[in-house]
């Protein structure tokens, strides 16, 4: 725990990410969980994964903007990448960020951005998703989303199993008949709002799997299980069967680079399985993230700058994490 809160610790001081960020691409430890810095290098990414049959879900890398210039960008940054998706034939969607459009500026502004995201990728036949960000911002973010999606129609969100009040938030959205990522939350949150413990955040999310495939059943949501825990995938697999619910009503959803075993397995078992594909310059905080979740992550780092400088083999970067 102490080398987890270390490495999230470092993860926000952008002395130490600018460090990093200056050897990771160039000696390769960064693209193991990275798909690249620019959107051709994601779509590469993205295009080999949709030949394996995945959809992909691609995120350009980014939190908080503090302008409404920086806020216009994104929003041109993220229609291009849908046009791009377009173009190329790929099957998925783009995930958005509302820090990145404008949120702390103003709730409005970012709204108005968000649906013309929502109502390009509508115009392309093509779907987006809504990252959930720290808790300061969930009110906010199911407000867009709830406007975005009542009119516009193709917009998922992530839901954070961590937080108390979340199943309330599922059940409010039922209406609205939308795909819900369902994560177990990946910010410091205080006591009285979120649970603490693995095992209590673990029990949350098997509950609000059974919630979310209980209501596919019903048609009322389509639910992504977006976790790499073995034991959260087999709960789903097993509640899904128990449901009698074909694999076209729900979907598993893992991140480039973890868990390749377990995305194998899952989508050799007949899964639909949906890759988050991040991609950006600004790609340390998130890498150091990644690390901070499994400190032996920092194992393979220093693996693939010992194999540059001759001593390890050279491909050590590409082997499984776990
Ligand atoms: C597609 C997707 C989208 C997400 N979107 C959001 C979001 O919008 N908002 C949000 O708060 N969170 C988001 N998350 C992150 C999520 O909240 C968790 O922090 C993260 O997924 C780790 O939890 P876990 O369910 O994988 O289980 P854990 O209990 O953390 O891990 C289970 C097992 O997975 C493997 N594993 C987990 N992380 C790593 C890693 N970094 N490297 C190697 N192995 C690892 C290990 O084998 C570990 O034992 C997203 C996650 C996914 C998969």
């Amino acid at each position: 725990m102490l080398i987890r809160n270390f490495i999230f610790w470092l993860s926000t001081k952008r002395r130490v990410t600018n460090s990093i960020a200056r050897r990771g691409m160039k000696y390769g430890f960064a693209r193991r969980f990275v798909a690249g810095e620019t959107l051709e290098e994601a779509i590469t990414a993205s295009q080999e994964l949709c030949a394996q049959g995945r959809r992909v879900s691609l995120n350009h890398l980014g939190e908080n903007v503090s302008t409404e210039t920086a806020a216009r960008e994104v929003c041109g940054g993220y229609i291009r990448m849908l046009e791009e998706m377009h173009a190329k034939n790929l099957k998925g969607n783009i995930s958005i960020k509302l820090t990145q459009l404008g949120l702390d500026i103003s709730k409005d502004f970012c709204r108005s951005l968000a649906r013309e995201i929502a109502a390009r990728a509508s115009a392309l036949g093509l779907t987006i998703e809504m990252d959930m960000e720290g808790s300061a911002y969930t009110d906010a973010t199911l407000d867009i989303y709830e406007s975005v999606q009542r009119e516009c129609g193709n917009a998922g969100l992530a839901i954070q199993a961590y937080l108390y009040r979340s199943e309330k938030d599922i059940l409010r959205l039922a209406p609205l008949k939308p795909k819900i990522r369902l994560v177990k939350g990946a910010y410091r949150e205080p006591k009285n709002i979120a649970v603490q413990s693995k095992k209590d955040v673990d029990a949350a999310y098997k509950r609000l799997t059974t919630l979310l495939l209980e209501g596919a059943a019903q048609g009322a949501y389509f639910p992504a299980i977006a976790s790499h825990d073995p034991f959260m995938v087999g709960h789903a697999q097993a509640e899904a069967a128990r449901l009698k619910l074909p694999p076209d009503r729900y979907e598993f959803q893992m991140i480039y680079g973890i868990r390749r075993d377990l995305q194998n397995e899952v989508f050799a078992a007949g899964n639909g399985l949906q890759v988050y594909v991040p991609f950006g310059t600004d790609w340390c905080p998130y890498f150091m993230r990644r690390l901070s979740e499994r400190p032996a992550n920092c194992w393979f780092v220093l693996r693939s700058l010992i194999a540059e400088s001759g001593a390890a083999p050279k491909h050590a970067t590409n082997q499984p994490a776990a």
